[in-house]
């Protein structure tokens, strides 16, 4: 099968709702886009499936959920106010922006103009007002990674938890970048997602750190479902390197408009802790909280070998949610040729993925008895806790079975007539990825469906 087209999917993911331009009748707003009723059910598995992988199955990893709104002083000593920037380049014929290192043989991707302004710095941050007077110092960041609440916060989760090293604390959320040239639907947008992991280790031991969550991350996306020939650790050359990064390792993805970056495994080292210690250290900060005084004033650990406070370093996994939704609907569209030469559309989604888990078609949408069995064999799976599980008595059984093939439903139960009129009651189980259908009786239908999406 051909390799799956951006078009192929953004058209799947309008006309079947999960992804729509933001403000879409008023001509949509750049780089933004609103997930739809299939859209924020995949979302949500795949950052349940990475909270599960990073903090449930682990006993090292704490999480946390910061605020959007970022105080300037935490941006400033980041060095995101000095250095987040992107260099910015102006065609002086067709007008267009770009940045300047997606420029290639110094032409405009545009007009094709050699005309360019030299690059100048761009930041990347957006700026907005706090309280009703614009102006002076009244002013917060949404931030532009989730990263830097777990540094700011990182003693108010040690004194709560009495962790050591190695240990991390994870955090999903929005984060907001004024990209030059948002593009690629929802791989480079202004308002996205990310799942970040800082985990803490003594120096010394990061490298080893950085090369065990490379391979734990590649790991997590193979199990969901990204296969191994598309997705490469690329080892970041020294020059490319972010301006807190130290060692970084970008897992990239053969997305369908390219070999991009899907997440960055980044050694931090103590970058980030040592500079909010730094603030701390200028601000004099007394030790009424700590007894140990050095404690208060740094994001510091106390080694109990050597009885020494140290700076831990840090390993970065941060991932993008819009990339990741967009890694594994490329990976898992496809298009089979069937033995009657028509062509069916199917969403080959892991089942922990699958925006609908089951659909229960009643075969009679007239037929009272029919309809009622479906809505109780509904409301029984419901309490399984497998997922979402959907009526769907849109149309003819045929229609039911496409439309839920092409969104991924991994399992279609219908009831029939013959489901209300022999005893037991069965009810026809349909297999999206076989298409095999199975005749089960309904009091087994539970145990069925546990082990099919729970094992
Ligand atoms: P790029 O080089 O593609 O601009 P980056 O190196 O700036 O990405 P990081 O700062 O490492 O990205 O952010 C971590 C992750 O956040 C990325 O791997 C990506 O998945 C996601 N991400 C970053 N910027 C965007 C964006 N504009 N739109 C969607 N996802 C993004």
């Amino acid at each position: 099968m051909a390799a799956t087209s951006m078009d192929q999917l953004v058209s799947l993911c309008k006309r079947r709702g999960f992804i729509f331009q933001s403000a879409d009748i008023y001509g949509g707003l750049q780089g933004v886009y609103d997930f739809g009723p299939l859209g924020v059910e995949l979302k949500n598995n795949l950052k349940a499936a990475w909270w599960r992988a990073m903090v449930y199955e682990r006993d090292d990893v704490e999480g946390l959920d910061a605020a959007v709104l970022t105080h300037p002083k935490v941006l400033q000593y980041s060095g995101h106010e000095a250095t987040f920037t992107d260099p910015l380049t102006d065609c002086k014929k067709c007008k267009n922006r770009f940045r300047a290192d997606h420029i290639k043989d110094g032409k405009c991707p545009v007009c094709g103009s050699t005309e360019l302004t030299e690059p100048r710095q761009f930041n990347l941050m957006f700026k907005t007002t706090v309280g009703p007077i614009e102006g002076g110092d009244n002013y917060a960041y949404l931030r532009p990674e989730t990263a830097q609440a777990i540094f700011t916060q990182f003693r108010n989760v040690v004194d709560a938890t009495a962790r050591k090293a190695p240990f991390g604390i994870a955090q999903i959320g929005k984060s907001f970048r004024n990209e030059i040239t948002p593009r690629n639907f929802i791989f480079r947008v202004r308002e996205f997602e990310q799942m970040e992991l800082e985990f803490f280790v003594k120096p010394g031991t990061d490298l080893d750190w950085l090369e065990t969550w490379k391979e734990t991350r590649m790991n997590w996306w193979y199990a969901q479902g990204l296969s191994k020939e598309k997705l490469v650790a690329h080892f970041i050359d020294k020059a490319d390197l972010a301006h807190y990064s130290k060692a970084t390792y970008d897992l990239e993805y053969q997305f369908p408009h390219g070999l991009e970056e899907l997440e960055g495994v980044a050694d931090r080292s103590d970058y980030d802790l040592g500079n909010h210690t730094r603030y701390q250290s200028e601000l004099n900060i007394q030790a009424h909280v700590h007894e140990n005084k050095e404690s208060a004033a740094k994001l510091a650990l106390f080694d109990d070998e050597t009885k020494k406070w140290f700076v831990p370093f840090v390993i970065e996994p941060s991932a993008g949610v819009e990339r990741g939704v967009l890694a594994v609907l490329s990976e898992a569209y496809t298009e089979e040729v069937l033995p009657s030469g028509d062509t069916r559309t199917v969403l080959k989604l892991k089942k922990h993925l699958a925006p609908v888990k089951v659909a229960v078609i009643p075969l009679k949408r007239n037929q009272s008895e029919i309809v009622k069995m479906a809505h109780d064999i509904k409301n029984n799976l419901l309490k399984t806790g497998i997922g979402r599980v959907m009526i769907e008595d849109s149309g003819n059984i045929g229609k039911a079975y496409r439309r839920h093939d092409e969104i991924g439903t991994p399992l279609c139960v219908t009831v029939d007539f013959e489901s209300i009129e022999k005893t037991p009651a069965t009810v026809t189980v349909r297999n999206r990825d076989t298409m095999a259908q199975e005749r089960i009786a309904v009091q087994d239908l539970e145990s069925y469906l546990k082990n099919f999406f729970l094992k």
